[in-house]
């Protein structure tokens, strides 16, 4: 027998409507890439996804048709993200920073008809617009006096919506449709997308707003360090609807003093960004002599690669709660969130951090396994570690187009491609990508734990540790490290910092210092190109 509740659709649509009801007035901050800044808020926001919406109808976009964007965080960008699926079509998000190869290749699988696009990515525009068959409309996200001179292959976003009164009532439709499409960095063959439904972005936004969730709420003014592109700025543009948070969108500007002064003019609470990100704003803190206490925020997210533990220690002791969580594209991307449990509240600062530097535990929703080589579960007792595997209703069942083929194991099970320890409460902890996994004589090591005991160093701005050929033991870890400015430390002093930290047989080979490491277009550490350069250095230093 069936329950008797109404089976009214999870829709992103309503997200908005609820928004522009309960929180019309709450702000939106934006940056956009030509200035000044731009202030509405969600009543402005959901006024103009309607007029973009209907400009999209006449541009012939038809529900499951996908609509392309090259952007950065404003609001126009916000905008499509519910004008868009809001009319049951799909958002490609694609991400500027790929190659331009990468991203022909990927406009060309999500096959969009429309694509939008900040000015500063014209070039890239124009250079991809002859390999890109099933583009009818190219529009410029700017208004008309920014507009390219003698471009009348080119649509001016502000005009096209401008010329719409608004009056759409947004569709309904099954929950599961396609409302997003995101593709994977693709470090391992061609990219693959990833397609969001109505049903898991809403469900998703659900866990962003839960106390143990991401705790985001009402109360929170939001600066969003993770770009747009990236797995949907990890659900913080419907979380910040569902909830009516402040929201403020930097535009292209990432870098610390950016960050900083934004986030102070705004009073932002809450944060999130990759490592990557923090590094930059606490580098520009220091340079230029800032009390790191003088930042805003209550809380930080830290996400995308693991969060050092030096890091987390440099915002708990500027009063800002930094933590951390776990998930990728496949997975929407939130999975496992770091909260304290009521009996680790106590523990001092290190205790803290011990439990802060793990990735988390599962959210309602997410069920976690980890496997061993040969398929078997192994035990969540804290020191087993295998492949993880996820699975639940905001993890992918397949990738777009078929590509990569049958995802799933018998019982339904997603292989993340991650090697992670589960103790006995939960706790994940992350050794390593499957794919960067250093493997010694047959035994694992882990590179996050090195990185994080080479960020104890005060003297080290990045750290970065790949497997590389070893003729006895097969692979054997380079630890590859970027010093601070005006700092100087010996090979040997970072390899005292790691002795106390690791097993003996973990210390890396070789330390060399570097002046710059190649990230990914995430902003994550690039360990393939960093193998690509460093495989032999073992074998021919
Ligand atoms: P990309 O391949 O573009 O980086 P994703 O953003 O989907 O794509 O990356 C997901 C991967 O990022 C995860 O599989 C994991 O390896 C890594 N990751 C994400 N969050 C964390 C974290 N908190 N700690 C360690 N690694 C993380």
């Amino acid at each position: 027998m069936f329950g008797l509740m109404q089976d009214r659709p999870l829709l992103i649509s309503s997200l908005l409507t609820h928004a522009e009801r309960y929180h019309p007035a709450s702000e939106i901050v934006s940056v956009p890439c030509e200035g000044p800044v731009v202030r509405t808020d969600w009543a402005g926001i959901a006024r103009r996804a309607r007029q973009m919406a209907q400009a999209l109808q006449r541009m012939g976009v038809k529900p499951g048709d996908r609509v392309a964007t090259l952007a950065w965080n404003t609001h126009r960008h916000l905008e499509l993200y519910y004008a868009v699926a809001g009319i049951g079509a799909v958002l490609h998000t694609v991400n500027p920073r790929l190659y331009p190869e990468q991203i022909d290749y990927i406009l060309n699988h999500g096959g969009a008809e429309v694509l939008l696009f900040d000015l500063p990515f014209l070039p890239l525009v124009d250079a991809q617009m002859d390999k890109l068959p099933t583009l009818r409309h190219a529009v410029v996200m700017t208004d008309a006096a920014h507009m390219p001179a003698g471009r009348d292959d080119l649509v001016c976003y502000e005009t096209v919506l401008a010329a719409e009164d608004g009056a759409l009532v947004w569709p309904s439709f099954d929950e599961r449709q396609a409302s997003g499409l995101c593709y994977t960095s693709g470090t391992t063959g061609n990219p693959k997308g990833v397609l969001y439904s109505h049903r898991s972005t809403v469900l998703h936004a659900f866990l962003c707003c839960a106390a143990d969730g991401l705790h985001l709420s009402r109360a929170d003014a939001t600066l969003l360090a993770v770009p747009l592109f990236h797995v949907n700025a990890w659900g913080i543009p419907y979380a910040s609807a569902m909830c009516g948070a402040k929201l403020v969108l930097p535009g292209l500007k990432l870098d610390g003093q950016s960050l900083y002064d934004l986030a102070r003019a705004e009073g932002c609470t809450l944060s999130l960004g990759v490592p990557t990100v923090w590094i930059g704003l606490f580098k520009y803190l220091d340079e230029a002599g800032i009390d790191p206490a003088t930042l805003p925020f209550e809380r930080v997210l830290i996400g995308g690669s693991a969060a050092p533990r030096a890091l987390l220690r440099r915002f708990h002791e500027a009063g800002v709660h930094a933590f951390q969580a776990w998930g990728m594209s496949e997975t929407s991307p939130v999975a496992t969130v770091a909260t304290l449990l009521p009996h680790q509240q106590a523990l001092g600062l290190d205790g803290k951090l011990d439990v802060l530097t793990r990735q988390g535990r599962a959210m309602f929703g997410v069920e976690l396994k980890i496997v061993g080589e040969d398929g078997q579960e192994l035990p969540q007792d804290g020191s087993a570690s295998g492949e993880l595997k996820v699975r639940g209703p905001w993890v992918t069942s397949g990738y777009y187009g078929g590509v990569g083929g049958q995802v799933l194991d018998a019982d339904g099970w997603f292989a993340t491609g991650d090697v992670a320890r589960i103790d006995t409460e939960g706790f994940v902890t992350l050794t390593d990508r499957a794919k960067d996994v250093i493997k010694s004589g047959g035994e694992w090591i882990s590179s996050i734990d090195l990185e994080n005991a080479a960020l104890g160093h005060p003297a080290v701005e990045a750290a970065a540790v790949i497997g590389v050929y070893h003729e006895k033991w097969q692979e054997r870890p380079l630890m590859l490290v970027v010093r601070k400015r005006d700092t100087a430390p010996e090979p040997a002093e970072i390899r005292a910092v790691l002795e106390d930290k690791v097993a003996h047989w973990w210390l890396p080979d070789a330390i060399v210092f570097v002046d710059s490491l190649p990230l990914t277009a995430t902003g994550k550490l690039d360990k393939k190109a960093m193998r690509a350069v460093w495989k032999d250095y073992l074998a021919t230093a």
